[in-house]
C-alpha cells in the first residue's frame, strides 16, 4: 500500500469521526459511569467566580430549599398558562418565575416514588430497583436503600443540616425511611394522600369504611395514616393520626407551618441547610383545609388545593426574606409527575397528550422554576433539557460536595445543571432525556425531537393508569417534532427527519449501559 493510500485511508477516518461528532449529539462522556454532557466551559467559570464571591460574602455554602408538589400538572400555575384562567389564581408561583428562571422543558418519572427516588440517588429508578409507587400490600423483597447513597447523607456528611418535610413515598420500613437514609429529620407522612384518606372517607371508598371485615383485612396491609417525627440514629414518634378527611385538609397547613419554623431555626445556625419540602396536596384524594376558606374561583376540591399550595410557597419566600437567608437560598420549586387523570375532577391540568403513569409529554413534562435572589437573573425563561435528577448534581456542586465521593461501581444520570441555571445566559449541559416506565425504556427526547419506541395508550378516556396498554410501536418509532407538535399526534416519520437514527441511537446507547451496570430488583416489578 501507497503512503499517499494510507493517509486517504486515515484522512477518511478522521472525517467520518469529525462529521459523527459534529452531528446532533454535542455531549462527551468523562467517566464510564456517568451521563455525557454538553461541556459549558466559559459559563462554568462565570458561575463559580459567582459563587465564591457569594461565599466569601456570606460565609458559609448557600442553603438548599426544594419544594415538590404532588401530581400537579405543568398547565396549573398561572406562570404555566393555567392560574386564574383555570380557576386557581398562584400569585406566589407566578412571582418565583417572575423573580428567577421558568423552565419549560422539566422533565420528571411518570410516577411518584420514581421521581422521588431519583432526584435523591441521582439515578433512573430502573438502576435502585424503585420502578413504581409502593402501595398498600406491596411486600418488598429487598431495602433498595441499602446500597444507595443519598443526596441527604452526602450533604449531611458534608455540613448541612437536613430535612425532609411531609410525603415520602420512597418506603416506610425501618431503614428505608428519610432519617435512615441520611436526613437529620423528618417531619411527614410516609405515603400519598389517597393511602391514608380512603380508611376515612366512606364517601369515596364505603365497601371498605363501611364493611368491618374488609375495614379489619385493610388494616393489616395499610399505610401509615400517623404524621411522623424521627431524627437520624435517635426516635421515631407519632405525633397525630389522620382520623378524617378533615384532618387530611389540614395537613399540609401542619407541614408547612413545620418547615417554616425550621428555616427560621436553620438561618440563625452555623450550618447551611437543606430543605426537602414535599406537598401531600395536589395529589387525589384532595380534601379543603377547613380552616383557610375558600381560596379558589372554582370551588373544586383540586383547585382548592393547588391555590394552598400556592398560599405556602409564597409563605416560605416569605420566611426566608424575613429570616435574612434569600440572597444565600437556592430555591427550585416543581412537581413530581404530571396530573393523575385517572381521578379527574380531582386532577391537574396539562396542555400535553397523556397523563401521570405514561411517558408521553403530559406524564413527565412538569413546571421547574429556579430562584435565587442576586444570583439568578429575573424573568429568564428556557427551553433547554432539565432532568429533576440534575438536582441531584447541581446541589452537590452548590454544596461542595465532590463527585469523587460517589461509587465507581454505578451508573449515575444525573449532571450538574449549576451554569445553566445561575448564569444568565446559561445553556443546560443535558444533551438528552430518557424515558422510562418500571422496567421498560420507551423513549428518548434530544432538542425538540422525541422518538417513542413503546407506548402507554389509554383504553378508556383519561384512564392512564387504570385502564392502559404497553405496547411497541410499529416498524417506525414514532418521532415527534415537539415544536410544530407538542401534543405528540403527528409523527414526523422515518422518511421526513434526518435526526430519527441519532434520538434512536441515544436511545440504545443510554439502553445498553445496564449491560455492565445490571438493574437491581427489589420485588416492584422489573
Ligand atoms: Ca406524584
Amino acid at each position: 500500500m501507497k503512503i499517499n493510500q494510507v493517509y486517504s485511508i486515515l484522512l477518511g477516518l478522521s472525517l467520518v469521526t469529525s462529521i459523527a461528532h459534529a452531528g446532533l449529539d454535542r455531549s462527551v462522556r468523562t467517566a464510564e459511569n456517568r451521563e455525557p454532557a454538553i461541556p459549558r466551559p466559559e459559563q462554568d467559570k462565570v458561575v463559580v467566580a459567582k459563587l465564591a464571591a457569594l461565599e466569601k460574602k456570606s460565609g458559609k455554602k448557600p442553603n438548599i430549599l426544594w419544594i415538590v408538589v404532588d401530581d400537579m400538572g405543568y398547565g396549573d400555575p398561572g406562570c404555566y398558562g393555567g392560574g386564574a384562567a383555570i380557576g386557581a389564581a398562584t400569585p406566589n408561583i407566578d412571582d418565583l418565575a417572575r423573580g428567577g428562571l421558568k423552565l419549560t422543558s422539566c422533565y420528571a418519572q411518570q410516577t411518584c416514588t420514581p421521581t422521588r427516588s431519583a432526584i435523591l440517588t441521582g439515578r433512573i429508578p430502573f438502576r435502585t430497583g424503585l420502578t413504581r409507587p409502593i402501595l398498600s400490600g406491596d411486600k418488598l423483597t429487598k431495602n433498595p436503600w441499602a446500597d444507595e447513597l443519598s443526596l441527604a447523607r452526602l450533604l449531611s456528611d458534608g455540613g448541612y443540616y437536613t430535612l425532609l418535610t411531609g410525603k415520602w413515598h420512597v418506603g416506610e420500613a425501618e431503614g428505608m425511611r428519610p432519617h435512615d437514609v441520611g436526613f437529620d429529620e423528618y417531619y411527614g407522612y410516609y405515603s400519598a394522600q389517597k393511602e391514608i384518606s380512603q380508611r376515612v372517607d366512606p364517601r369515596r371508598f364505603p365497601d371498605l369504611v363501611n364493611d368491618p371485615e374488609k375495614f379489619k383485612a385493610f388494616e393489616s396491609i395499610a399505610s401509615d395514616d400517623h404524621l411522623v417525627r424521627g431524627f437520624k440514629g435517635g426516635k421515631t414518634e407519632e405525633v397525630s393520626q389522620v382520623k378524617s378527611i378533615e384532618d387530611m385538609g389540614r395537613a399540609d397547613k401542619v407541614l408547612a407551618d413545620f418547615t417554616i419554623k425550621k428555616i427560621k431555626e436553620a438561618a440563625k445556625d452555623d450550618k447551611p441547610f437543606f430543605i426537602e419540602h414535599c406537598f401531600m396536596k395536589v395529589h387525589a384524594d384532595n380534601f379543603p383545609n377547613p380552616d383557610l376558606g375558600s381560596l379558589s374561583a372554582a370551588k373544586y376540591y383540586y383547585k382548592e388545593a393547588v391555590a394552598e399550595v400556592d398560599f405556602h410557597v409564597g409563605e416560605f419566600m416569605k420566611t426566608l426574606d424575613e429570616a435574612g437567608v434569600l440572597e444565600n437560598t437556592f430555591v427550585f420549586f416543581t412537581s413530581d409527575n404530571g396530573p393523575q387523570m385517572d381521578a379527574w375532577p380531582d386532577a391537574g391540568y396539562t396542555p400535553f397528550r397523556g397523563a401521570k403513569g405514561t411517558t408521553f409529554e403530559g406524564g413527565v413534562r412538569i413546571p421547574g422554576i429556579a430562584y435565587w435572589k442576586g444570583m439568578i437573573k429575573p424573568g429568564r425563561v428556557s427551553d433547554d433539557l432539565f432532568d429533576l435528577m440534575d438536582l441531584f448534581g447541581t446541589s452537590l456542586n452548590l454544596a461542595g460536595v465532590s463527585t469523587d465521593k460517589l461509587p465507581k461501581d454505578r451508573y449515575y444520570d444525573f449532571i450538574d445543571q449549576t451554569s445553566f441555571l445561575l448564569h444568565d445566559e446559561g445553556e443546560s449541559a443535558r444533551e438528552a432525556v430518557y424515558f422510562w416506565w418500571g422496567g421498560e425504556l420507551m423513549a428518548c427526547r434530544m432538542r425538540e425531537y422525541k422518538a417513542h419506541v413503546k407506548v402507554v395508550l389509554p383504553q378508556s378516556t383519561h384512564m392512564q393508569i387504570d385502564m392502559s396498554v404497553l405496547q411497541n410501536v410499529g416498524l417506525a418509532p414514532w418521532l415527534f417534532n415537539l415544536y410544530i407538535d407538542p401534543k405528540e399526534q403527528l409523527p414526523v416519520g422515518h422518511r421526513r427527519n434526518a435526526w430519527l437514527a441519532t434520538v434512536v441511537g441515544k436511545l440504545k446507547a443510554h439502553g445498553a449501559t445496564f449491560k455492565k451496570y445490571p438493574p437491581k430488583d427489589i420485588g416492584l416489578g422489573m
